[in-house]
């Protein structure tokens, strides 16, 4: 009895024991892992206040690495916060009403409305500074400086604008004949040009010089792929290029200088599917008989280098939308197991530039093409014809008055 006795009172010793000692090891892991997440967002130095760490406590994964949901809020906000700088930047920028005419596309459509009233020169200014870092004083002082927007031209200028935009079409038509001015194209087009047109001759009257005509870079290397399709392309579909073109513009005499195109075998799909031989024109034999898509590459920056591009010249490439770079190029490079080139993870999204420079909708090729009053020339879809029209639309542009500036990057 009491040896039972005995051992029932050690067993429940044991039992207790072994409950505390249970508790103490969840309580200290609890602790601990506190800890180490209290230690990480001190060593980050991002958050100073205690309901800052219980927001940063609330987006950490298991694994220590914001979830996606809170990696996209967060890029949201800094959008959000760039372009709210963009606009107090602006305002304070700003000094008087006209100068509506020659703003350049930005990164986000509020920024764009917030550049509105600037002159092609802050436009640039925060545009080139998309990071919104903060310009130095002594260069935001250099500008208000050089531009008094209280001077009469610009109120002339504003008005005249005003007038410009009540004008008819044929009205239009008749007043750029007058200035021996090119009337083709669709009324936003002729009355930007109009407006331009006025904007310059009134500053050049008035002795100040309006900088419309600068480009940012020496050359425009316009690019246009064409890649393996089907029909209907399947979501998951791998588009492998088989044409790499290049058309050489130089901004300064808006010439095109020089034109490189180049067939590219395809390795996953190396039989074309009939759809794709018929949208681009491109033959079975003339994939099978190219190099494949390294050597191209490899052909393409040896060209670059004999040209002197990057090195003597400044130059940007030029495409009519996202997808050249962002889909068939970076998907090739996948495919290829090669590093994506440095000077293709910017460029000038030439439908971006046309729609915020003639204030239209974004439209495809053909229809910037007739927005300006011409004919695709050529084979659509084939990558050579694509890109001279595409050229075209970039010499028109620059004609305009429009500084074609960096407007799109690698997501
Ligand atoms: P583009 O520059 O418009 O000629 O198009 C470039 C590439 O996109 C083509 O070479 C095709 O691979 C693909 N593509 C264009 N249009 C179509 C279409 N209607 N259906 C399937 N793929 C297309
Ligand atoms: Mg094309």
């Amino acid at each position: 009895m009491t040896a039972s006795t005995t051992i029932a009172r050690e067993f429940a010793n044991s039992k207790m024991l072994m409950q505390f000692s249970l508790s103490f090891i969840v309580t200290s892991v609890i602790c601990g892992l506190f800890v180490i997440i209290v230690l990480y967002c001190l060593t980050l130095k991002k958050f100073k206040s205690k309901s800052e760490v219980s927001k940063v406590w609330h987006n950490v994964t298991v694994n220590g690495r914001p979830s996606r949901k809170i990696r996209k809020q967060r890029s949201v906000r800094h959008k959000k916060k760039m372009a709210s700088s963009a606009i107090t930047q602006a305002m304070k920028t700003c000094k008087s009403e006209p100068i509506t005419e020659n703003e350049q596309p930005t990164k986000s459509a509020s920024s764009t409305k917030a550049l509105k009233r600037h002159s092609p020169e802050e436009c640039k200014d925060v545009f080139n500074n998309p990071s919104n870092k903060k310009q130095s004083p002594k260069k935001s002082k250099v500008i208000r400086e050089t531009k008094d927007f209280n001077h009469p031209v610009y109120k002339s200028i504003s008005s005249q604008n005003g007038e410009i935009n009540r004008m008819t079409h044929q009205q239009l038509i008749s007043t750029l004949k007058q200035f021996n001015l090119d009337s083709s194209g669709y009324p936003d087009i002729l009355k930007k040009r109009l407006k331009l047109y006025y904007m310059e001759s009134s500053l050049g009257k008035a002795g100040l010089d309006s900088h419309q005509t600068a480009q940012s870079f020496d050359y425009l290397c316009v690019i246009d792929f064409e890649a393996t399709c089907e029909r209907q392309n399947p979501a998951d579909y791998l588009h492998e290029i088989i044409e790499f073109p290049i058309v050489l513009v130089n901004t300064k005499t808006r010439l095109v200088e020089d034109t490189l195109m180049l067939f590219c075998k395809p390795l996953l799909n190396p039989k074309l599917s009939e759809f794709c031989t018929s949208l681009t024109n491109i033959t079975q034999v003339q994939v099978d008989y190219a190099d494949t898509f390294p050597v191209v590459l490899e052909t393409v920056n040896r060209w670059m280098k004999h040209k002197e591009l990057g090195s003597k010249y400044k130059f940007a490439i030029v495409t009519d939308g996202p997808w050249d770079m962002n889909l068939f190029l970076r998907v090739q490079c996948k495919l290829s197991k090669l590093k994506f080139p440095s000077y293709a993870k910017n460029w000038i999204n030439l439908s971006k530039t046309f729609s915020s420079f003639y204030k239209t909708s974004r439209v495809k090729l053909e229809l910037m093409l007739r927005n300006l009053g011409m004919e695709f020339e050529g084979q659509p879809h084939r990558g050579i014809d694509d890109a001279k029209n595409i050229a075209r639309i970039a010499v028109k542009l620059m004609e305009d008055g429009c500084n074609l500036v960096i407007n799109d990057a690698l997501t």
